[in-house]
């Protein structure tokens, strides 16, 4: 059942109210940490910015530790008797910069953060911590929190934009509140926006496990006024004023999205309860980003936009890596070596034999599993090639959909001849590396331009993802 209407931000504020009960350790409220995370390759430093009281608390009411194993870093909320009340873990862009040649070289940089829970009626610690490969923690920042304190935030949010309710599945508490927000739409392009993002989300939910699990989501759309049309492109000087600051050339990554501009984000994402976060920009340029528990970016106008959009909410929705490993990335050596990576859908067989996804596996598949790796290498190689050039030229936006409709065409054709296509079992080549990393199908929405699916294992980790927001 889809809803179209725009409702008055008053009443859609009033009428989500607190659901937790008398007593609890929270007054059902969300309080955000800001802070600026920075320092090098090797350093880190967090430092307060400010406590933010935004609206109504839209996760699971009572206390919540995660325990999924993902994200980089930790938020965490204890109490005076020590009890953690609750954890999640979180990426950054930080994070991400660490790995970096600029990082790397030595430079410094600082990037604005937010970890937002339920907001504490006791003192309370804030802690971050960041995970090490082994899989533990170590704090990197801890802030002391009285709830009667004059140093939080209380400033009402402010309320701006226009809201469509696109899927309403019930309360905020038990449902994943997505908010798609827009980015680089002009004053006289709001129905653009909500043309776009219907036609993104419709396709959204016509994937599996989304579409099998539609009833457990709200989905509502935030169209925010840019002054100008379009994001900003370095690499053409092309540079248009936006409400959010999502820029191409992100790391000096030609096709990446992203905004260092988080404090303008949280304020006018804090006027809806949500969970998740999808950016939509308006451009007619192939982009995108994803970072787990921040949000996912793409843009508007590409062919493969639908693809882009399902793709990049899969890493900032569940943690999903990357699983192609032919194409030129930012990073310098993601995941470290002889360490089991940290996404669901990405191993180094590390783990004594048992398969990471081992009860998803077609009984009796070999592992790793063969295929025609050398000739798929090449194939991709040759594609490559010509889009680095394509890039280096300033080709048109035709040229370069072009070209990755043959990329998809011929990448497809192979995937489907191999005699393991459609089993799970453990494929190399996955997470930015040729060797020593597995990804569970040869085909998957994380690995090829492909739309056609999602891989078992990737579904698991959606389906979970999901339930950790409704349960
Ligand atoms: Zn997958």
């Amino acid at each position: 059942m889809k809803t179209q209407f725009m409702i008055p931000f008053f009443l859609f504020y009033f009428s989500s109210g607190s659901t937790q009960p008398p007593g609890s350790w929270t007054d059902g409220k969300t309080l955000r940490l800001d802070f600026i995370h920075s320092g090098t390759d090797k350093t880190e430093e967090i430092s307060l910015d400010e406590f933010r009281l935004e609206g109504p608390w839209s996760g699971p009411a009572g206390v919540r530790v995660d325990s999924s194993g993902l994200g980089l870093f930790r938020g965490e909320v204890v109490l005076k008797t020590g009890e953690t009340v609750y954890a999640e873990g979180f990426s950054s862009i930080f994070g991400e910069w660490q790995t970096t040649s600029e990082a790397k070289n030595g430079y410094r940089r600082a990037f604005h953060e937010s970890f937002r829970f339920p907001n504490p009626n006791v003192p309370a610690e804030i802690r971050i911590l960041r995970r090490t490969p082994d899989g533990r923690f170590s704090l990197i920042g801890a802030f002391p929190l009285n709830p009667e304190s004059r140093q939080v935030n209380r400033a009402p949010v402010l309320r701006s934009g226009k809201l469509k309710e696109w899927f309403i599945g019930g309360e905020p508490a038990k449902k994943v509140d997505l908010v798609v927000l827009a980015e680089g739409y002009s004053e006289a392009e709001m129905e653009k926006f909500f043309l776009d993002s219907d036609r993104l989300c419709t396709s959204l939910f016509s994937t599996e496990p989304f579409l099998s699990r539609k009833q457990d989501f709200n989905v509502r759309h935030l169209y925010m006024a840019s002054p100008e049309s379009g994001i900003p492109n370095p690499r053409k000087d092309q540079w248009p004023a936006t409400a959010f600051g999502f820029q191409f050339n992100f790391f000096d990554s030609d096709r990446y999205v992203l905004s260092s501009a988080n404090k303008q984000i949280r304020e006018s994402l804090s006027q809806v309860p949500y969970d998740a976060v999808i950016i939509v920009c308006n451009s007619p340029k192939y982009g995108g980003g994803g970072i787990y528990h921040l949000y996912a970016s793409v843009t508007s106008d590409t062919e493969p936009a639908e693809y882009v959009f399902i793709h990049e909410f899969g890493h900032s929705f569940a943690g999903l890596g990357d699983e192609y490993y032919t194409s030129d990335v930012a990073y310098d050596s993601f995941n470290p070596p002889g360490f089991e990576p940290n996404e669901p859908n990405i191993t180094a067989l590390l783990q004594d034999g048992k398969l990471k996804w081992q009860e998803l596996a077609d009984p009796g598949i070999p592992i790793p599993t063969p295929w025609k790796k050398m000739g798929f290498d090449s194939l991709s190689a040759g594609i490559q090639k010509r889009r680095s050039e394509l890039i280096r030229t300033g080709a048109s936006e035709i040229e370069m959909e072009s070209l990755f409709r043959e990329d998809r065409e011929k990448t497809q054709n192979w995937l489907r001849s191999e005699h393991y296509y459609g089993k799970t079992g453990a494929f190399e080549g996955a997470g930015y590396e040729s060797r020593g990393l597995f990804r569970p199908e040869l085909d998957c929405i994380m690995f090829s331009r492909n739309p056609d699916h999602f891989c078992k294992v990737c579904r698991k980790a959606i389906s979970e993802a999901i339930n950790r927001l409704t349960q």
